[in-house]
């Protein structure tokens, strides 16, 4: 992976040292024609091809000398490679006249012209090895021109003299090629060190920024969130006080005291967001997905914001549809909520549309958020999803929400496994779109509205609840006994077991999770499982019930799929999530039964029984929808 970078910055820096070496070759090349042309001079063997060698030998110096000037001034005209390309052909041009030039020595009755013209070519190949022997390419293309020749005729000689001369020169060759090679790798790996380097110097900047990203955001969270916080409190504080004055009438009282509950409702509101969010960071929410009909889901929400965009004189449109999704009814709800309510605080006049769009999927489409609203600046778009951040409410009036809706919309998007699309311009109104899955309609287990109405299904069911606090306990024996539950509290694991050997089979467990004696709502409910189980109850519905948020356990068990609802857990909430896993146990003990029915009717053919008895149980013998009950999600806030 990391090859090419360093392949490149290997070249990059050879370009650099071959031409850095140009203008000083270019002067030794003078000197080195000045010095052949004196000892030549005397006698000049074929005037005509002398003068067109040494002729050819200054051409290409001065090109040699052009090329450098071109890489000088235009480095980016050729990529480094090429650049590399066009040394090694200067060097075969440059190198090429004084090596073969040694012939004219040869052609010379006299014995010292072919040792001077050596000893110069000598010279240049070491000149050569400084300056081109860290690239294979150039100092291969330029050393034997400048050596072979001389070999060559040396040997060709057949005077003992010249044959050691000759032999010494091969040996010369081969020794440079030695140590180029290993200067060649010694180069690589400075390269390669220093592109190391670059790449931790670089990395390092990289993570150091997006920790000051990371640590700036925070800051201007805490800032933002204490301050949303502060104001309620601080209100609250100063009506409080007010109550204590006694020349106050009994109506300035009960002024106040509206006054007090509206602040408390605004500080919880914002707690819930905060939370919500926070829980969505933590990886702790479950998606579970359903069958259903997006007409239903849409005409709860519309139902919740009908009056509120009617008392602005809007008109909320809901698209009719007749799509099945496969998606997390829940989830999906609170996304919607927060468009819908930002649609109907952001828009004066016009309507509001809600509605599906096929846009060319085909197993699925998108839902779409549309208003005739003030719109949103296009250099606003990415920031709205920061948390805290509002586009127009630098006063931070909390009348007009606390920037936490779309933050928590593109997380629960995501989570979905989508992406939120936002198409919106100042005074153009906003459209907001997210993809949906198209489900089965073979799938669907129950009418949304009917899971969260509530069906007879919590009349008469034995519930056991576990939890150390007193109070809680009989919070939730008096919530569970109005919905017509029969319930047993127990104080602890201990308890609870005793209620089980005592012949209390629950229909559901609830479980707080942190218990008294360092133990968890985990543990326990393992232990109540196994009693169960062993006495053939095995489908009992179990709920953790927690305030946790960050715990690894409860990650680890929101992954496995075990039911988690996350404190502060409304009625609503406990109630719809209680129905959906009695309706998926149902539905999993009709399953069961009928698989052993088959069997057994597979051995006396008496089948029919058994599925029927399913169909009974689960209300239908469809199959069931993926991904098991469990929630730890929250209800739509905003
Ligand atoms: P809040 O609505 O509580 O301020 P959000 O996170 O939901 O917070 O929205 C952030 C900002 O995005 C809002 O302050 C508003 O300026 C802008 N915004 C969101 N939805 C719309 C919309 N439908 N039309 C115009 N502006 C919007």
């Amino acid at each position: 992976m990391r090859a090419d970078p360093i392949q490149r910055a290997i070249d990059e820096d050879l370009v650099r040292v071959l031409y850095a070496q140009d203008p000083i070759a270019f002067f030794s090349h003078w000197f080195s024609i000045a010095v052949l042309v004196a000892i030549y001079w005397p006698r000049i063997p074929s005037p005509p091809l002398f003068v067109a060698c040494f002729g050819f030998y200054a051409a290409a110096n001065c090109g040699g000398l052009a090329l450098w000037i071109l890489n000088q001034r235009y480095p980016q005209f050729f990529s480094p490679r090429d650049w590399i390309y066009l040394h090694a052909l200067r060097g075969v041009l440059l190198y090429s006249a004084p090596g073969l030039a040694v012939w004219f020595a040869f052609q010379v009755p006299q014995s010292d012209l072919p040792l001077l013209h050596t000893v110069l070519l000598v010279t240049l190949a070491a000149g050569v090895f400084m300056s081109n022997g860290f690239d294979l390419l150039n100092f291969s293309t330029a050393i034997p021109f400048l050596l072979f020749p001389s070999i060559v005729l040396h040997f060709g000689s057949h005077t003992f003299d010249r044959t050691i001369l000759a032999i010494v020169l091969a040996f010369f060759f081969c020794a440079i090629n030695v140590y180029a090679m290993s200067y060649r790798k010694l180069f690589r790996q400075v390269v390669q060190a220093r592109v190391d380097q670059q790449y931790l110097a670089e990395s390092l900047a990289a993570q150091k920024h997006v920790a000051e990203e990371a640590s700036m955001a925070k800051t201007r969270f805490f800032a933002a969130a204490s301050h949303d916080l502060r104001q309620p409190l601080h209100a609250i504080g100063l009506l409080a006080a007010s109550l204590d004055d006694s020349t106050a009438t009994p109506a300035q009282h009960a002024k106040t005291a509206e006054h007090i509950v509206y602040n408390v409702e605004a500080l919880n509101q914002l707690f819930n967001q905060v939370l919500d969010l926070a829980r969505l960071e933590s990886g702790v929410t479950q998606v579970i997905r359903l069958h259903f009909r997006l007409s239903e889901l849409f005409e709860r929400v519309g139902s919740q914001y009908r009056p509120q965009a009617a008392a602005k004189g809007l008109a909320l449109r809901i698209a009719p549809t007749t799509m099945v999704v496969h998606d997390d009814p829940v989830l999906l709800e609170r996304v919607l909520s927060n468009l819908l309510s930002n649609a109907v605080r952001y828009t004066e006049e016009g309507a509001i549309w809600l509605g599906f769009r096929r846009a060319g999927r085909h197993t699925g489409g998108f839902i779409e958020v549309r208003d005739s609203g003030i719109g949103i600046p296009a250099d606003e778009h990415e920031r709205i999803f920061e948390e805290f951040y509002q586009v127009a409410n630098p006063q931070r009036d909390a009348r007009q929400g606390h920037g936490l809706g779309l933050p928590t919309v593109k997380r629960l998007v995501g989570m979905l496994g989508g992406e939120l699309q936002l198409r919106s311009a100042p005074g153009r109104g906003s459209v907001f779109r997210f993809p949906v899955q198209a489900g089965d309609a073979g799938g669907i287990v129950a009418s949304l509205n009917q899971a969260v109405a509530g069906g007879p299904s919590a009349q008469g069911r034995r519930v056991l609840c576990i939890d150390d606090e007193p109070s809680i306990l009989e919070g939730l024996a008096s919530l569970l006994g109005r919905w017509g539950c029969d319930v047993l509290g127990a104080r602890d694991e201990a308890e609870a077991l005793a209620a089980l050997t005592s012949g209390f089979v629950p229909d559901a467990v609830l479980c707080d999770y942190q218990l008294a004696h360092h133990r968890t709502g985990a543990q326990a409910l393992t232990a109540v499982r196994g009693v169960l189980a062993r006495a053939g109850h095995e489908n009992v519905v179990t709920l953790l019930i927690t305030g946790d948020m960050a715990s690894a356990e409860l990650a680890a068990l929101a992954l496995q799929g075990i039911p988690v609802l996350h404190k502060p857990v409304t009625p609503a909430r406990l109630r719809r999530t209680l129905e959906m896993l009695w309706q998926q146990a149902e539905l999993d003990r009709g399953r069961a039964l009928a698989t052993t029915a088959l069997r057994e009717g597979e051995a006396g053919g008496e089948a029919d029984v058994a599925r029927d008895a399913a169909g009974d149980a689960a209300g239908s013998s469809r199959s069931a929808p993926g991904g098991s009950q469990t929630r730890s999600g929250s209800e739509p806030q905003k």
